[in-house]
């Protein structure tokens, strides 16, 4: 966040944050941190820290963390350059003269960002202009195909961007300055450092900050190609957690409704608004983050998602939903009927049916714990394995109310709903019904069933952790893993590539500024471990711990590949297709099964 050299940076660096914090929390010395109770959530055991050599805080409760600023700009409610002032005070740093910039860096960054934004206006202006060309036509096609009214069309500045490669990039050159252009997200460069379009051949949505400012650009293929959907990359003026798609157009309809209607993607956004339905808006994915949440807290509490919830992307929606639920949000959820085998979008549902009776549906979709004992009850046999599955299946969800009396409520509700008997609630909901403990948190291994929390087994934590802090054995760590893929397809993936890539950097230096930054970069559960980890005092790393370690994600890796193997080979075994083919294709897949089987038992040694 505190861009390097800046003044907010410097300002970080001299600020105390263990005084700051400890102006709205009284803090106790504990070890080489500070803990008191957290004043973003009830409780009455410490569960909130501060580390004052790493510079951030961390709540074990409810999962809060980040840097000086962002503590302040939670707790008073305030903006980035507000929050960097307000410690500058508290802490009796001498500022610039300020008069709303901030000094020459400052004012160069705003300029910056006013011209990176005045870059997007321009491309959108571009990619709307090329709609009208003989080769947009095909675009246009596509988009009234799909019952958009030209409009619509012009409303939503729907554009397409050309198959010729470079007609954007000469545009964009020819009245910005060049060491921009890079920084704008909308060109490329080949290996000659020739720049060219990001964006080619794609029907163009541009995708606007809640003020209305379009900041980035998501483009959908006509064609085959991949990827279906390309968006623009992270820049100076585009963080994708932090946007929502349609929001600007929006947020009126969702004051005045009291509620928003959550899709999926530009079309269904686009579709619904084109019915009348206003109050829509797209997460772009079907994973909804903490700062996107807050984002449309702003404008109502109520909300209701209309996913695809019964798709392959299951535990990214329950993730999403799970995390409007921990926001107080009152969440309904939107279930289409299918027709036949397919499964409806909003988009496909208003074209169908119309839009009066997506109204219908609309007011009608349930509670989303409704909608959740609905799908526990299909999980109950009626046997008590079934009611204990059942149970808890829904526990984590019940942990996650933020109030006790609906926690407490909805625990009566799944028991005579389940018709769960007395002992068995007892057992099961104890620590999730909250009358004796108001303070309740979901345990991290309920989140990570739920997908809030990243489940990591005790090697990969270890790991983590040398990672972070071990000096001496990080480079080599690093490489080592990077060599043999060693967390490919782990939960930890993720916070395993972000630590291994930042090992030559300044994280790898331990330095206080760069975790932070680190973890406004990482997914919220992701950045979660990491000061979960920043906060844990470990004894001194070995580099025989860190190869027995290493051992372990070793044999995990080839053991899950060997499954992989396994499987392929009795589908190959219970197909169809040409024999000699086929014979070729086993014969290969049971070299491989024997050369893993080798490679593990080398690792059995
Ligand atoms: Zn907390």
């Amino acid at each position: 966040m505190a861009e390097p050299g800046s003044i907010a940076e410097r300002v970080k660096q001299q600020a105390d944050i263990v005084r700051v914090i400890g102006e709205y929390v009284r803090l106790k010395k504990s070890g080489q941190n500070f803990v008191g109770l957290c004043p973003f959530h009830q409780e009455k055991t410490p569960s909130f820290a501060v580390h004052p050599a790493k510079q951030i805080y961390h709540c074990f409760g409810c999962g809060a963390g980040g840097d000086v600023f962002r503590f302040v700009m939670e707790m008073d409610k305030i903006s980035f350059p507000e929050a960097v002032r307000a410690v500058a005070e508290k802490c009796g740093i001498p500022l610039p003269a300020w008069r709303g910039h901030g000094g020459p860096q400052a004012a160069q960054a705003t300029e910056q960002r006013r011209v990176l934004v005045e870059m997007q206006k321009e491309a959108a202006a571009f990619f709307q202009r090329q709609l009208e060309t003989a080769e947009g036509r095909a675009a246009r096609g596509y988009l009234e195909d799909r019952g958009l009214a030209p409009a619509t069309i012009a409303r939503f500045g729907l554009g397409w961007a050309p198959s010729g490669g470079e007609l954007l990039a000469r545009h964009l050159r020819s009245r910005f300055p060049a060491a921009l252009l890079d920084a704008s997200g909308l060109v490329s460069r080949d290996r000659g450092g020739h720049a060219f379009d990001r964006f080619r051949r794609r029907v163009m949505f541009p995708i606007a900050t809640d003020a209305g400012q379009v900041v980035a650009f998501g483009g959908r293929a006509l064609g085959d190609e991949m990827p279906k959907y390309l968006n623009s990359p992270e820049t100076r003026i585009y963080t994708k957690s932090r946007v929502l798609y349609n929001l600007d157009r929006a947020r009126e309809a969702i004051r005045r409704e009291g509620f928003a209607v959550l899709v999926e993607g530009y079309m269904d956004a686009i579709a619904l608004a084109e019915a009348g339905v206003e109050n829509v808006v797209a997460s772009c994915g079907t994973s909804l983050g903490d700062a996107q949440a807050r984002l449309l807290a702003r404008f109502a509490r109520r909300v209701v998602v209309n996913y695809d919830v019964d798709a392959a992307g299951q535990a990214a929606t329950d993730r999403s939903l799970a995390l409007l639920l921990g926001a107080e949000f009152q969440v309904h959820v939107l279930l289409l009927p299918s027709a036949g085998d397919a499964k409806t979008d909003p988009d496909q549902f208003v074209r169908e049916r119309g839009a009066a009776a997506y109204r219908e549906l609309l007011a009608g979709a349930p509670l989303y714990l409704d909608y959740l004992v609905g799908r526990a009850r299909r999980l109950d046999t009626g046997a008590v394995e079934g009611k204990l599955r059942a149970v808890n299946f829904l526990l984590p969800y019940l942990g996650l109310l933020p109030s006790p009396l609906a926690r407490s409520e909805w625990a009566s509700r799944v028991a005579a709903e389940l018709r769960v008997d007395q002992t068995v609630l007892r057992q099961s909901l104890a620590q999730a019904a909250a009358e004796r403990r108001p303070e309740l948190k979901p345990a991290p291994e309920l989140l990570a069933r739920i997908g809030l929390a990243v489940a990591a087994t005790p090697a990969e934590r270890r790991l983590l952790k040398m990672l972070l802090d071990a000096d001496a054995l990080r480079a080599r760590l690093a490489e080592e893993i990077r060599r043999g893929d060693l967390h490919q397809g782990l939960e930890t993936e993720k916070l395993f590539a972000a630590l291994v890539d930042a090992a030559a950097g300044p994280v790898g230096r331990g330095s206080a500024e760069t975790l932070a930054a680190l973890g406004e970069r990482l997914e919220e559960r992701d950045r979660r471990l990491l000061f979960e980890l920043a906060f844990e005092s470990a004894a001194e790393a070995s580099w025989e711990e860190a190869e027995s370690c290493l051992e372990v994600l070793a044999r995990r890796k080839l053991e899950s590949e060997l499954r992989s193997v396994q499987a392929e080979i009795e589908t190959l075994k219970a197909g169809r297709g040409e024999a000699g083919e086929r014979k070729a294709q086993l014969l290969r897949l049971l070299e491989r099964k024997q050369s893993l089987q080798k490679s593990l038992r080398g690792h059995e040694e």
